[in-house]
């Protein structure tokens, strides 16, 4: 997703768009929930899975902690195995290295895997401004860029459309027959059409899941195997990995492996789990390292943690907003609860209202293969974003009420009769229109007296 092709409009706004489709709404939260499930099944058949948790963390914390060792380790063995490595400090720096690579080929037929990387460097919309046109291979990724949408989850792209959706989609793109929505006649058009991009291809980029350090090999996972199709096939891969995706061992991906394909979709391995070290004889091979904003946030000590994601998006499908606001209400790449604390790095601004879609349940937390503690990382970021000023002059007003009535029993308990007189006599007053915590809930019928009026009846009737 690019904030380009988005409007700048903030969560909540975007949200409410997305709920008003009710039925799509229910079908979205349902299925992402139903994913959650998969995940914890998985999960629990592991009797070491806190252990794995634990062990990740661990790793990541460390490799954290001596960054630039591994990265100089991981470039040295990396260039001696044959891989032209390049560092890009931000994303116009990795676009203009990823276009002088093309350019320097001379290609023209390119095919992209799944790389959030580049959906946060906006690498495709960069080339096209160039005259280049990348095809996303990913059978998610490629419905949402046939429909010139941005993936509203890291995973699972197009999660937020029905087969329905698709089915038009192919039909106007691809000519499948009108009004057949079978998923297997949809996928063997779409493979159809994908294996003659594959077989044209002159360049294959590719994201980078694990960088290893002490052997200059990388991993690249996909469900579909179109990573490895595309490189297969083309003469020139480019691979581009955000700095974070470094490991120091090649025998830490026995416990990444593990987590990440149970924790993204409850599976026990990711089907294609390809370790590339080197390239084939005729092939040239590209590595672009990025920083965009990631050095800032190593620097964060509230944060930090963040780095250590390996973008399972378990938080999202167990998120209770994510799951019923969608993923393109989060205006950003990588959106739900991780891209609520990783996207404020980048541009405070912009993000500010991303660590308030949240209820701060800690479910995201309590999922997270790498234990990052997101939603206390979301909680520090709201103080962040009312230190730095970017919270409505209504909101800050607000909260400074609720501290005064908190403050003050003798004015908490007027309030608290006003507003139980105000919901009995006046209830339109309280109605949608000026009221958005109603839009969406039946409220209970308020009580006759307050729970203190109720106490100190209790204690007098013997
Ligand atoms: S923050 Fe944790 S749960 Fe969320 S995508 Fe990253 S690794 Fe997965």
């Amino acid at each position: 997703m690019t904030t380009d092709r988005m409007p700048r409009e903030k969560h909540a706004v975007l949200a409410e768009k997305f709920i008003a489709n009710e039925q799509r709404t229910d079908w979205h939260d349902q299925t992402l929930w139903m994913v959650r499930q998969k995940r914890d099944r998985a999960a629990h058949g592991l009797p070491e899975w806190e252990q794995l948790r634990e062990w990740a963390s661990a790793i990541k914390a460390h490799t954290l902690s001596q960054l630039e060792q591994y990265l100089l380790e991981f470039e040295e063995r990396a260039i001696a195995n044959g891989i032209r490595v390049h560092w890009a400090a931000d994303a116009a720096e990795h676009n203009r290295i990823v276009h002088g690579i093309i350019s320097q080929h001379s290609a023209t037929h390119i095919v992209k895997s799944k790389s959030m990387l580049t959906e946060e460097c906006h690498l495709n919309e960069y080339l096209l401004q160039q005259g280049i046109t990348v095809v996303d291979t990913d059978l998610g990724e490629r419905i949402v860029q046939l429909r010139k949408e941005s993936p509203s989850h890291i995973v699972l792209p197009a999660i937020h459309l029905k087969k329905e959706e698709v089915s038009h989609t192919f039909h106007e793109h691809l000519q499948t027959k009108k009004g057949n929505y079978d998923p297997q006649y949809l996928t063997a058009a779409a493979r159809e059409h994908l294996r003659e991009k594959f077989i044209d291809a002159e360049v294959a980029i590719t994201g980078v899941n694990f960088a290893v350090a002490e052997t200059g090999g990388f991993v690249v996972c996909t469900n579909e195997g179109n990573a490895d199709m595309g490189v297969h096939a083309a003469p020139v891969h480019i691979a581009c990995m955000g700095f974070e995706k470094i490991i120091p061992k090649a025998q830490h991906l026995s416990v990444f492996l593990r987590l990440l394909a149970r924790s993204a979709t409850g599976q026990p391995i990711t089907t294609y789990s390809s370790y590339y070290s080197r390239p084939r004889t005729g092939q040239v091979m590209h590595l672009v390292i990025v920083d965009n904003g990631r050095s800032r946030q190593l620097g964060r000590s509230d944060f930090r943690n963040s780095l250590k994601c390996i973008r399972c998006a378990a938080c999202f499908n167990t998120c209770p907003v994510y799951r019923r606001s969608g993923g393109h209400s989060y205006h950003t790449a990588v959106a739900g609860p991780i891209g609520s604390i990783l996207n404020p790095n980048t541009d405070l601004k912009v993000h500010a209202d991303l660590p308030f879609a949240s209820t701060l349940c800690g479910s995201c937390s309590n999922v997270c293969p790498v234990k990052i503690d997101i939603h206390e990382q979301l909680w520090k970021w709201r103080q962040v974003v009312a230190a730095e000023g970017y919270v409505s002059g209504g909101k800050k007003m607000g909260m400074k009420g609720m501290a005064l009535l908190f403050a003050h029993p003798v004015l908490y308990r007027i309030a608290g009769g006003m507003g139980r007189w105000v919901m009995h006599k006046l209830p339109g007053l309280l109605h949608r229109r000026y009221n958005p915590w109603y839009k969406q809930r039946e409220m209970p019928a308020p009580p006759a007296k307050s729970f203190r009026n109720w106490y100190l009846q209790q204690k007098k009737t013997p």
